[in-house]
């Protein structure tokens, strides 16, 4: 059993007696959010289909659209909400789940799969291990191998290629590609999805990168990468906040540096902020700690102040990490 892990959910039991099933996961949904939520949708569309099951999630990026079922994604709550199961998926806290936080409160059962060290366990069944490296890779787990449809092992794929950088970062386990491994065997063109929902960027989107790139400081001895965008700067390119997806990982690949800081602006005064680390600061303790959370080596939150006030606070924690760190060598 892996480190973290809380008890495996058993699905089919789950869903004895269940007509209505809603599926959500995170506010600006990622590839993991939004593959683990389509993955298991066209799982129980093809194996349930007496079932009625619907997927909640806030506005998906158009880099999206080439998974099947993105267009059945349903973007705003309506009167129907009370469904006999809620799968929240990808999603550490029910403030996460934004306007859909209401699906969670009036289901009857509800459960929660997810691999946020910060998720505390909201549901009344929760799946969360740390340890993994996406939702995604964990609604593999709970569905039966041979029962998984091709449109499912398409998203499940992307969410795994997303959540690990393409196999990257260190929460690649054997696990991860063994699972990517029996996804392909159903027959997806993984290529396809990795160049169409990962890497390929849109002429505006590459420009903000130079943009953030160009504007990137070195903070306390270079151990630290900084950037932020302005809104004013989102409007003379015509990006929005989703088009910066990626800008954070790539300021991370600058050699020499352990914290990557990216900031934008969503209100006056107010800062999206996305943390990276390579090998030794815990960047979740640090977006805990302004109220938001994450994983180790990938966290974020949202905080208030001019942008030298934001990066003055944080780096003082990461400072204090390095420091910690430094004095027991
Ligand atoms: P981001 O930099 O926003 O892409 O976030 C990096 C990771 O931290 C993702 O796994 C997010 O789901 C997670 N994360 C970001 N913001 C928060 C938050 N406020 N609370 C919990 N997790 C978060
Ligand atoms: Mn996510
Ligand atoms: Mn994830």
């Amino acid at each position: 059993m892996r480190k973290g892990m809380s008890a495996m959910i058993n699905l089919a039991e789950e869903l004895k007696g269940v007509r209505t099933v809603a599926i959500a996961g995170h506010v600006r949904p990622d590839g993991d959010a939004i593959g683990s939520c389509l993955g298991l949708y066209h799982y129980l569309k093809k194996n349930y289909p007496e079932i009625e099951a619907k997927v909640y999630l806030e506005q998906i990026p158009d880099a999206y659209r080439i998974i099947a079922g993105v267009d059945e994604v349903i973007c705003q709550t309506g009167a129907e909400t009370e469904a006999d199961l809620f799968f929240c998926l990808d999603c550490a806290d029910e403030k996460r789940l934004g306007d859909f936080a209401v699906l969670c409160k009036k289901a009857r059962r509800t459960v929660c799969i997810d691999h946020h060290i910060s998720n505390g366990g909201f549901a009344d069944e929760n799946y969360i291990v740390p340890d993994a490296s996406s939702t995604s890779e964990l609604v593999f787990g709970v569905l039966e191998e041979e029962k998984i449809p091709y449109e499912s092992a398409e998203a499940l794929y992307m969410g795994i290629v997303h959540d690990t950088g393409v196999f990257r970062h260190s929460c690649t386990s054997p696990e991860t590609m063994e699972i990517a491994a029996r996804l392909m065997k159903k027959g997806i063109d993984g290529s396809k999805i990795i160049n169409r929902t990962y890497y390929d960027k849109t002429y505006h989107q590459n420009q903000i990168l130079g943009r953030a790139l160009l504007e990137s400081i070195l903070l306390m001895d270079k151990k630290i990468i900084f950037s932020a965008i302005r809104q004013k700067e989102m409007d003379f390119y015509g990006v929005t906040p989703s088009d910066l997806d990626g800008i954070v990982q790539i300021l991370m690949s600058t050699s020499g540096t352990e914290v990557a800081i990216f900031l934008y602006e969503t209100e006056p005064q107010t800062f999206k902020v996305s943390l990276r680390s390579r090998e030794i600061v815990d960047v979740s303790v640090v977006a805990a700690y302004f109220g938001g959370g994450g994983h180790v080596r990938a966290a974020g939150c949202t905080m208030q102040g001019s942008i030298y006030d934001v990066v003055n606070n944080i780096t003082l924690h990461i400072e204090e990490q390095l420091r910690q760190e430094n004095s027991c060598d």
